[in-house]
């Protein structure tokens, strides 16, 4: 079994050093999404006070030409707080601070997917429009929450399905056999046993370190495919669910390091016969939860099916390559190129569960974006489309 050297070092020799007392000082671990819109990064300063909001937390700053985020020219970036955790880590009073990150002249670094790549073709023509498009920038916080401080009213839920798969230091599958393949899928959705749930250890010690920190975890359950799982995030209002989908995997990636697993978002990890990895996000606007909202959820369904390809741009950092890999219409997903919806169907683009359904409210199921998108793009993207009613490929500019 692959695991990283680090891990296995003596870990009740470093608890010794863990339970010294820190006197009054604070340690506040900075954490930002890198320029490849999928890494995080981290780094740690001392304070000596308890910050309790994010006011109380200074800015900072960082060497942008090492994570993919400026020319080593002009390479100072800002990391201006956004959100505050409790650190599971090292424990109370120490925190988590999620950060935006600032240019040089103080503006957020750009948005990857306002392209007009893919107007005029087909997936393999767009592959070479993309590789011209994509730039390492990849501040989306700001404008989601532009866009969600506009539609504060209609009180936007969210839910995010996290799937993921754990794999070894050599990229192997977490627990598959080091030649061939286990059992096909089958017994492992929601499994138990050691012949079925692959690193559950690694699942615990997520799901409590994101209660202790705060995150809004509501679930987790083990996958179709041997070693891939997923968390629940949810329900988040506005901006607060891509902030608590990034540090609930931060506190997932910090996790497996400290047993010297990998955790993997990638949407298809093993090609052939085995299930990809997506987020499902789940949305419900207060019209939508109240009697008769699911006239107002097929109406947004209507709008979505209008702008397919708009979707399926933000759902992955690739602008749709990464997701071509999953949704085939196989493995309980639907087709990339067509737009679909139905209750309880999940081969469509759109699911409403059942019970919504039935009682005529609540919300629906959107199970195109890819396990490694950013939240705040894909949350901004569905208010755009069903509150602000917007139409086309492009995202509207409310600046101008
Ligand atoms: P599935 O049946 O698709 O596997 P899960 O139980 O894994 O569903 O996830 C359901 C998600 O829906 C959770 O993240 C939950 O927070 C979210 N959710 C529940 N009610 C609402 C709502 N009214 N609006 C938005 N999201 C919701
Ligand atoms: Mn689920
Ligand atoms: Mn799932
Ligand atoms: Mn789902």
């Amino acid at each position: 079994m692959a695991t990283s050297a680090s891990s296995q070092l003596n870990k009740a020799v470093k608890q010794q050093y863990m339970d010294l007392p820190q006197g009054d000082m604070v340690q506040a671990m900075y954490i930002w999404i890198d320029g490849s819109g999928e890494g995080l990064r981290c780094k740690t300063r001392t304070l000596d006070f308890e910050p309790k909001t994010i006011e109380d937390l200074p800015e900072w700053n960082f060497d942008g030409s090492s994570t993919y985020q400026s020319e080593g020219s002009n390479s100072d970036m800002f990391l201006i707080p956004a959100a505050i955790f409790r650190d599971p880590f090292r424990k109370d009073p120490n925190k988590l601070v999620l950060c935006e990150v600032l240019k040089y002249n103080r503006n957020p670094t750009g948005r990857p997917h306002e392209s007009k790549a893919g107007k005029c073709c087909s997936w393999s023509c767009l592959k070479l429009h993309l590789i011209s498009v994509i730039v390492p920038e990849t501040n989306l916080r700001r404008t989601c929450k532009q866009i969600m401080s506009m539609v504060e009213n209609n009180h936007p839920w969210f839910g995010m399905e996290q799937e993921y798969t754990l794999l070894g230091t050599d990229g192997h599958p977490f627990g598959w056999p080091s030649n061939g393949f286990p059992g096909p899928q089958g017994p492992y959705y929601c499994g138990v046993g050691a012949d079925k749930a692959y690193g559950r250890d690694v699942v615990e010690a997520h799901y409590r370190a994101c209660l202790y920190a705060g995150v809004n975890i509501c679930g987790t359950n083990a996958e179709v495919m041997p070693a891939q799982w997923e968390f629940q995030v949810g329900p988040c209002e506005g901006i607060n669910m891509g902030d608590h989908l990034w540090v609930a995997r931060f506190i997932l990636h910090r996790v497996c390091e400290d047993f010297g697993v990998v955790v993997s978002f990638d949407p298809k990890p093993i090609s052939g016969n085995w299930n990809g990895a997506g987020c499902h996000t789940n949305f419900s606007t207060k019209e939508m939860r109240e009697d008769g909202g699911l006239k107002v959820i097929e109406e947004s369904i209507e709008r979505l099916a209008k702008r397919h390809r708009y979707h399926i741009r933000a759902y992955d950092p690739k602008g749709g390559l990464d997701n071509a890999r999953r949704l085939t219409g196989r493995h309980e997903t639907s087709n990339i190129d067509e737009f679909s919806a139905g209750v309880a169907n999940r081969g469509a683009s759109i699911r409403i569960p059942r019970s919504v359904g039935h009682d005529k409210k609540g919300y629906f199921e959107d199970r195109r974006p890819s396990a490694n998108c950013d939240p705040y793009i894909v949350t901004e993207a569905l208010v755009r489309t069903c509150l602000l009613k917007e139409e086309g490929e492009e995202p509207t500019d409310y600046s101008k």
